[in-house]
C-alpha cells in the first residue's frame, strides 16, 4: 500500500503515543508488504508431525515468534485455496492476532467464553489448547458472520464448542461467574488493519473511536460479570486507539477493583512482522464477595429484555431456538446403531449430553466446572449445539459433516476413501461431483486426502454400484 491517505486525526493520535521520529518509522511501515499467517490445526497436526513438516515445504513457512503453532507463509503459495485448507489442517489467520490466546492460555478441562468470536480465529486457536477436553462457547452476535464461525468450527474438527448467535446481556444473564477463561476480541475502529484492509480507512473517524469505545464498554461489564473469582479475562482489539485500548481498560479496574492486570502488550507493525494489534490480560481476585457481582448483573439493564426480545423473534422468524421437546433418546439409539456397523472405532467423547434440535442431534459437551444443560440453551439461537452427529430422517441415520471432519482416519477405518492431494480427484470431490469407485466399494465411507503418513477428512460420501455420492454440504462446494 503506497500513499495512503491517512486521516490527520488519526496520524495526530498517533504521533501522540510514539513521538515525531518513531512516527516517521510507523508511517514508512505502509509502504512494506502486510504479513500473511496461518496456525496449525494441533487437533488434526501435532507440530512435529510428517504432515506438519510437509506444510512447512509447500507453504515455506517461517515461524511466528509470539505463537508456538503460528507460521508466515508465503503470499504466493496460496495456502487459503488447498486442499489441506477444506481439511481444516490450519487456520489463516493474521499473525498479530495470534498474540491474544497466547497471552489467555487457556487450559484443557476448563471452561471458556469467546464473547465476539466470528470468523473464528481465537476460538479456533483456544480449542487447540483445550484439546478437546472442557467447553468452548463460541458466541457471534450477527446471524451471517455465526454461520461462517459454526463453519470453521466444524472444518477444524473441535468437538466440545457450542457456538451461539446472542448479545453478550442475553449470555450473562445465563452464565454468571461461569467461565475460567474469557476471550472479549472486540469490535473495535480497525486502526491496526489499515494496512492489510485500505477500505477501514474510509470508514475510520474520531466519532466512530466513540462509538467503539462505548461499545467495548458494554460488552466488557458483560464479560467481567461472566468471570469467575480467580477467571482471566483477554481483552484484545486491532486498533491503537488508546480511547479504545488503554483508557478503557483502565476505566475497568477503576470500576471494578477486584480485578487487576496482568499484562499488556501492543504489537506495532514497525517494530515487529505483523499488523496493528492490543490485548490485555486481566485477572479477577480469587476471595472476592458476590454480591457485587449480583449487583452488577442486576445493573445491566435490559438483559432480561433482550432475552425475552430474543424469544419473540426467533418464534416470529421460525428460527430454530432452544433445543428439541422431542426425546433425544431415540435419535440418541438411531446413532449408536449406525455407528456400531459404520464406524465401529469410534467411541463418541464421554460424558456428553445428546440433544435433538430438529431432526438435527447433537451431542453437547461435558464441562467441567459449568454444569451445562439443555435448559441454559432453551431461547437462544444456537447454530451449533456442541458436535453435530447427524439427522434422523424418517427412522433413518445420516452423519452430519461436522462428524466427518471431526473423526481421525483411525477412527473411521476401514471405511476410508483416499485421495492424493495432487489429484484431480479431490477438486472434483470439493465442487460436489460423484466418484467412480470399486463395485464393491458400499455404505457411507469418510473421503480424506493424504498429507505426510496420514490421511484427512474432507466430507461423507456413499458408496453404491460404483459410484461414491457426494455429501458434502452444498454450501461448502466450490
Ligand atoms: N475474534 C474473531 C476472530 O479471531 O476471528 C474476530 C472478532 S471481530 C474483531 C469482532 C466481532 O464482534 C465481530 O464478529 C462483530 O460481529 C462482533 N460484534 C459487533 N458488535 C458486537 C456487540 N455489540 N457485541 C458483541 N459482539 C459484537
Amino acid at each position: 500500500m503506497s500513499n495512503p491517505s491517512l486521516p490527520t486525526a488519526y496520524v495526530e493520535a498517533v504521533t501522540a503515543l510514539l513521538g515525531p521520529a518513531e512516527t516517521e518509522a510507523f508511517l514508512a511501515s505502509y509502504d512494506a508488504p502486510r504479513t500473511y499467517g496461518l496456525r496449525f490445526n494441533t487437533l488434526k497436526i501435532p507440530p512435529s508431525s510428517p504432515a506438519a513438516g510437509k506444510l512447512a515445504e509447500l507453504f515455506a513457512l517461517r515461524p511466528v515468534p509470539w505463537c508456538g503453532t503460528g507460521y508466515y507463509y508465503e503470499e504466493s503459495t496460496r495456502p487459503g485455496k488447498h486442499p489441506y485448507h477444506a481439511a481444516g489442517l490450519y487456520y489463516i489467520q493474521e499473525p498479530s492476532a495470534m498474540s491474544a490466546v497466547e497471552l489467555l492460555d487457556p487450559q484443557p478441562g476448563q471452561t471458556v467464553l469467546d464473547l465476539a468470536a466470528a470468523p473464528g480465529g481465537k476460538t479456533t486457536q483456544i480449542a487447540a489448547k483445550m484439546a478437546g477436553q472442557g467447553l468452548l462457547i463460541s458466541n457471534e452476535i450477527h446471524p451471517q458472520r455465526a454461520r461462517i464461525l459454526a463453519e470453521n468450527v466444524e472444518r477444524l474438527g473441535i468437538r466440545n464448542a457450542v457456538v451461539t448467535q446472542a448479545p453478550p446481556p442475553a449470555l450473562s444473564a445465563r452464565f454468571p461467574l461461569a467461565f475460567d477463561r474469557i476471550m472479549l476480541d472486540a469490535p473495535c475502529s480497525g486502526e491496526g488493519m489499515f494496512r492489510k484492509d485500505p477500505d477501514a480507512i474510509s470508514e475510520w473517524s474520531p466519532e466512530a473511536v466513540e462509538l467503539c469505545a462505548a461499545r467495548q464498554w458494554d460488552i466488557l461489564q458483560d464479560a467481567v460479570a461472566m468471570l469467575k473469582p480467580g477467571g482471566r479475562l483477554a481483552y484484545s482489539t486491532c486498533t491503537f486507539n488508546r480511547r479504545e485500548n488503554e483508557d478503557t481498560i483502565a476505566r475497568l479496574l477503576a470500576e471494578y477493583p477486584f480485578l487487576r492486570l496482568i499484562a499488556e502488550k501492543r504489537i506495532w507493525p514497525h517494530r515487529e512482522q505483523g499488523e496493528g494489534h492490543y490485548v490485555a490480560l486481566i485477572e479477577r481476585d480469587h476471595d472476592e464477595k458476590t454480591p457485587a457481582i449480583s449487583a452488577a448483573i442486576a445493573n445491566r439493564e435490559g438483559a432480561d429484555a433482550v432475552r425475552r426480545g430474543g424469544r419473540e423473534r426467533n418464534r416470529k422468524r421460525g428460527a430454530r431456538s432452544g433445543p428439541s421437546e422431542r426425546s433425544p433418546a431415540t435419535a440418541w439409539d438411531s446413532f449408536r446403531a449406525w455407528a456400531a456397523d459404520e464406524l465401529p472405532a469410534f467411541a463418541p467423547p464421554a460424558g456428553g449430553t445428546p440433544l435433538l434440535f430438529g431432526e438435527a442431534l447433537y451431542l453437547l459437551p461435558a464441562s467441567g466446572g459449568l454444569a451445562l444443560t439443555p435448559e441454559h440453551l432453551t431461547g437462544l439461537k444456537v447454530p451449533r449445539a456442541g458436535l453435530h452427529l447427524g439427522d434422523v430422517r424418517k427412522g433413518r441415520f445420516e452423519p452430519a459433516h461436522a462428524l466427518a471432519m471431526a473423526l481421525s482416519a483411525n477412527e473411521a477405518a476401514p471405511r476410508l476413501w483416499t485421495l492424493d492431494a495432487e489429484s484431480p480427484l479431490v477438486a472434483a470431490y470439493l465442487r460436489g461431483e460423484t466418484l467412480e469407485v470399486p463395485a464393491s466399494l458400499r455404505g457411507w465411507h469418510l473421503v480424506t486426502v493424504a498429507c505426510g503418513d496420514d490421511q484427512y477428512p474432507l466430507g461423507w460420501g456413499k458408496a453404491s454400484g460404483g459410484q461414491l455420492k457426494n455429501h458434502l454440504p452444498k454450501g461448502l462446494r466450490h
